[in-house]
């Protein structure tokens, strides 16, 4: 039986570098895990929470060398229908058009490394993806899962 849970949250940030990726996806997954879900639950979201701070870190900073001072936010709460809600915020470059963006196949790296897969596996994994964003500001990207 499946443990219910109250209402809790968490927020952390820390820089865009990309050891912080894995640190991002375990604390999420250690606190998800206090509702016992799946272990394919918390799989996907960590793939969910991976692609979109990957995102922050390739796409948002794209032209940032100081990285220490490019910030990713994440904020966190798990209600107690069980509804895991994940923020992840950068105030890099923002998005011009994000209906495009979040097309599959759609990248605008231009080394050809990407596949242009990221938000089409987050909305595949999750059961809403709400993309918010502002060019020149930022980007917030909120994954939504039952747990
Ligand atoms: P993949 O995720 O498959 O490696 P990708 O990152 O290009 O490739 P998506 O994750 O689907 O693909 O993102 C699509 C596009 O949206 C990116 O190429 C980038 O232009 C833009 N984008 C995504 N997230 C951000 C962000 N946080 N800030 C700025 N642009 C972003
Ligand atoms: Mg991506």
């Amino acid at each position: 039986m499946r443990k219910q849970t109250e209402k809790n949250v968490f927020k952390a940030e820390f820089p865009a570098k990309s050891v912080n990726e894995r640190f991002a996806r375990s604390i999420v997954a250690s606190f998800a895990a206090q509702a016992d879900p799946a272990v394919s639950v918390i799989a996907d979201v960590k793939t969910a929470v991976s692609e979109a701070v990957t995102n922050c870190i390739v796409h948002a900073y794209r032209d940032r060398k100081d990285r220490a001072k490019c910030t990713v936010y994440i904020y966190c709460s798990l209600d107690a229908k069980r509804r895991l809600t994940v923020k992840i915020r950068d105030k890099g470059v923002g998005i011009e058009d994000v209906q495009k963006a979040m097309q599959p196949l759609y990248t605008t790296d231009p080394d050809g490394e990407r596949s242009g897969m990221g938000f089409a596996v987050m909305q595949n994994l999750c059961d809403r993806v709400k993309v918010s964003s502002r060019p020149g500001k930022g980007t917030v990207v909120t994954l939504i899962r039952a747990i």
